[in-house]
């Protein structure tokens, strides 16, 4: 490890959630965090990228503690940790979500995947489900082939393909079509991201806000005024919400091209995507690599924490290609 910098990916530190590659769950997450204190040199964004060109004083065997999305678990569960055993972290605020009643359009599908293969039948007789023919053509065959879980992966993989806008649309259309059956579907009666007064509530300077856009658009599906707009739009509300700056990004979904690494470099000091691998000296500061962690990369057979199988993720990890 040395020379090179580990910049850990978390999404939801909670017991449950439809996609388990985005999960941690609280007892390992802790677990994992006392390992990294004895084991590595944590540092803070701020730290590698005021020291990324010259490196020198970037220690070895270094980790860097990431959230992307602003969940409310990061509140109510990582926080509570990370301030226990004094870790620094950064969290990647979509600001649209920040104290919104919203649900992320992942989990909004996944809420009406049960229903619509419960009315398999009437739905596969309708001409048209939703209004985009190429979506509604791969829906309609999804359906039909697909008696179980995995169709909700296959069909969020292609919806990443469009703009947020038709993938909003799309959802919309379908929860109407359910409704319009009268179909239940079940509601989440949990909050899922944190309000701005939770993230004023973290002061601790070792915990610093990012970027994560407005609206978690995957950016190279969007138009150049969008791409710019969802760029610095958010940025300002952070920095208005919380008075104090915002140097971070991270692209959503970690999709970015040349054009949007341009725009995000004219405002930002740093930003990551969800490319897994290590980070070194030389490594683009706007394209940084970092490694996802979640439950089944660091527990043991008894599905509790182990180092041994987490050196080994991070390694896997490392060099996947
Ligand atoms: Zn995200």
């Amino acid at each position: 490890m040395k020379g090179k910098v580990t910049i850990l990916m978390f999404h939801r530190v909670s017991d449950t959630f439809f996609d388990v590659s985005l999960l941690i769950k609280r007892e390992t997450f802790e677990e994992c965090m006392k390992y990294i204190t004895e084991s590595y040199h944590v540092i803070t964004m701020d730290f590698l990228s005021q020291n990324f060109d010259k490196w020198e004083n970037i220690p070895d065997d270094s980790v860097v503690i990431t959230f992307d999305d602003g969940w409310i678990d990061f509140h109510d569960t990582a926080y509570p940790v990370l301030s226990r055993l004094k870790i620094p972290a950064t969290v990647y605020l979509t600001t649209g979500f920040v104290s919104s009643e919203c649900s992320y359009w992942q989990e909004r599908l996944n809420r009406l995947l049960t229903p619509i293969l419960a009315n398999k039948k009437v739905l596969l007789e309708k001409v048209n489900i939703v209004s985009t023919p190429e979506i509604n053509l791969k829906l309609k065959d999804l359906i039909s082939k697909s008696d179980g879980k995995p169709i909700i992966f296959k069909f969020i993989d292609y919806l990443k393909k469009f703009t947020n806008d038709i993938i909003l649309k799309t959802i919309s259309e379908l929860e109407a079509f359910l409704e319009e059956q009268t179909i239940t579907i079940s509601e989440d009666e949990h909050r899922s991201f944190v309000n701005w007064d939770e993230v004023n509530g973290i002061n601790k300077p070792d915990i610093s806000f990012g970027s994560h856009t407005v609206n978690h658009p995957i950016l190279t599906n969007e138009q150049t005024d969008i791409v710019e707009n969802e760029i610095s739009k958010s940025k300002e509300i952070i920095e208005k919400e919380t008075g104090r700056d915002v140097i971070h990004f991270c692209y959503p979904n970690g999709n970015y091209n040349e054009e949007i690494r341009k725009v995000v470099s004219g405002s930002y000091k740093s930003a990551c995507t969800t490319r897994a691998g290590f980070v070194s000296r030389g490594s683009d500061i706007y394209a940084l690599n970092r490694i996802g962690i979640n439950q089944e990369m660091v527990s043991g057979w008894r599905g509790n924490f182990s180092k041994y199988v987490f050196t080994l993720s991070l390694f896997l990890e490392s060099i996947k290609k």
